[in-house]
C-alpha cells in the first residue's frame, strides 16, 4: 500500500503525531459511506475517533462491512442507549482502595496507568474514560498505588492495564516494572495492552530489553480478527517473545459481525498460535452504553465456542467468559457436557455429540 512507504512509518511516535481524529484524515485511506460519514459527525461529543495510521491500513477501502473498519469506525447505534447500558458495567470506580486501582480479586489488582490508547475500539468497555485527558493519573497517584501494593500482602499480581499502559515513556515503563519487582510479595506482572495489533511499531528492541530485565512478565494483547495478525503484528509479538522474555496471551471480544464465527474464531487462534500467542479469553461484551449493536447472543455464543473445543487443538481454545455486570467478576459460559448425573456414575455428551458414561467416584458402600 502506498501509504506504507512513508518514511516515518515504522516509527511509533510518527503513527501517533498523525493519528486519524477525523473524516478528512480518514478519506485519505478509505471510501467513507454516508452512513460512516454521518455517525463520525454524530457520535463526535460521545467517545474520540482515534486511529493510526497502520491500524486504517488494514482497512478494506471499499467493504463497510470490514472488520478493521467496524472496530474502529462509528456507527450511529452508538447512540441507542438501552436501560440496562451503564457508564461503568463492571462497577471499577467502585472497588478503588486508591485512585486508579481496581482490587476486587484476592490475589490481583489492575492498575490503570493510562487514559490514551493508539485506536479508539468502539466496543470499549472504558469508554467513559478512555480518551479522555482529565483525570489522567499523576505522578504522586503512582506514588500512592505502589504504596498500597507494598502494603498489601495479599496482591500477588499488579496488571498494569488502561487505557493502554504502553502509552507512557520507557522511562516511565521502566520505573514502573522495577518498583513493582522490589515488593517482595509480588510474584508476577502482567500487561494488558492492545498496542501489538493497533500500534505494532510502539513494540521496539528497547522496549523489549526494558522488559528483559524484569522476567517473569504476560502480556495479554486484543487481537479479534485474522486480519490483524499482519506481518508488522506477527515481528511486534517475535521480539516480545524473543528479545523481551515475554509470554504473550490473547483475549478478544466477541463481536457482531466481526467475530462471529466459528470459522473466524478457529482461523484466528491458529494464527495466534503460529505468532505464538496463547489464546485466553474470549469475553462476552459487556453491558457498556452505545455498544448493544456489537453484542452477540450468550446462546449462540455458546454454540460458537463449542464447536471449537475438541475440534480444534486445546492449546488453542480461550475460555469464554461474562464479566459480570455490578462487579461480580468473571464467569466461565461454558456449553453443556454434562448430560445427566447419578449415583455412581455421570453421563457426558462429547464434542461430537456422542454419550459416554463414566465413574464419577462415589464409592459403592461394600457392605451393602
Ligand atoms: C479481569 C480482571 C482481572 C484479571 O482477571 P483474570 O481472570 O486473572 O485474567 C483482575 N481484576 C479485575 C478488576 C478484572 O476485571
Ligand atoms: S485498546 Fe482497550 S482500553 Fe483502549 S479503546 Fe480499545 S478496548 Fe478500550
Amino acid at each position: 500500500m502506498s501509504v506504507r512507504l512513508e518514511k516515518d512509518w515504522q516509527n511509533w511516535k510518527w503513527q501517533l503525531q498523525n493519528k486519524i481524529r477525523n473524516k478528512e484524515s480518514l478519506e485519505s485511506y478509505i471510501q467513507l459511506s454516508d452512513a460512516e460519514i454521518s455517525a463520525i459527525e454524530k457520535t463526535d461529543s460521545l467517545f474520540e475517533l482515534g486511529i493510526t495510521p497502520y491500524y486504517a491500513s488494514l482497512m478494506d477501502p471499499l467493504d463497510t462491512n470490514c472488520p478493521i473498519r467496524l472496530q474502529s469506525i462509528p456507527k450511529i447505534d452508538e447512540l441507542k442507549f438501552s436501560d440496562r447500558d451503564k457508564q461503568d458495567p463492571l462497577a471499577e470506580e467502585q472497588y478503588m482502595p486508591v485512585k486508579g486501582v481496581t482490587h476486587r480479586y484476592p490475589d490481583r489488582a489492575l492498575w490503570y496507568l493510562s487514559h490514551t490508547c493508539a485506536v479508539y475500539c468502539r466496543f470499549c468497555t472504558r469508554k467513559r474514560k478512555v480518551s479522555k485527558p482529565m483525570g489522567t493519573p499523576n505522578r504522586n497517584e503512582w506514588q500512592s498505588a505502589l504504596d498500597y501494593f507494598r502494603r498489601t500482602e495479599s496482591v500477588r499480581e499488579v496488571i498494569l492495564s488502561g487505557g493502554d499502559p504502553l502509552s507512557l515513556s520507557e522511562d516511565h515503563i521502566d520505573w514502573i516494572l522495577s518498583e513493582l519487582k522490589s515488593i517482595p510479595h509480588i510474584n508476577q506482572i502482567r500487561i494488558h495492552t492492545r498496542h501489538p495489533v493497533t500500534l505494532p511499531m510502539r513494540i521496539t528492541e528497547s522496549l523489549c530489553r526494558i522488559f528483559n530485565k524484569y522476567f517473569p512478565i504476560f502480556l495479554v494483547t486484543h487481537f479479534n480478527h485474522p486480519k490483524e495478525c499482519s506481518p508488522e503484528a506477527r515481528e511486534a509479538i517475535s521480539r516480545l517473545v524473543k528479545q523481551g522474555a515475554v509470554s504473550v496471551l490473547n483475549q478478544s471480544v466477541l463481536l457482531e459481525g466481526i467475530n462471529d464465527s466459528s470459522e473466524i474464531l478457529k482461523d484466528l487462534n491458529y494464527r495466534l498460535l503460529s505468532m505464538g500467542v496463547k489464546p485466553y479469553y474470549l469475553h462476552q461484551c459487556d453491558e457498556v452504553f452505545g455498544v448493544s449493536h456489537f453484542r452477540v447472543p450468550i446462546q449462540r455464543g455458546k454454540e460458537i465456542y463449542q464447536n471449537l473445543r475438541g475440534q480444534q487443538s486445546g492449546i488453542s481454545i480461550p475460555l469464554y467468559v461474562a464479566d459480570l455486570t455490578g462487579g461480580g467478576g468473571k464467569v466461565p459460559l461454558l456449553p453443556e457436557y454434562e448430560v445427566e448425573t447419578k449415583e455412581f456414575t455421570n453421563i457426558y455428551r462429547n464434542y461430537k455429540g456422542d454419550l459416554y458414561e463414566i465413574s464419577n467416584g462415589n464409592q459403592q458402600n461394600e457392605a451393602e
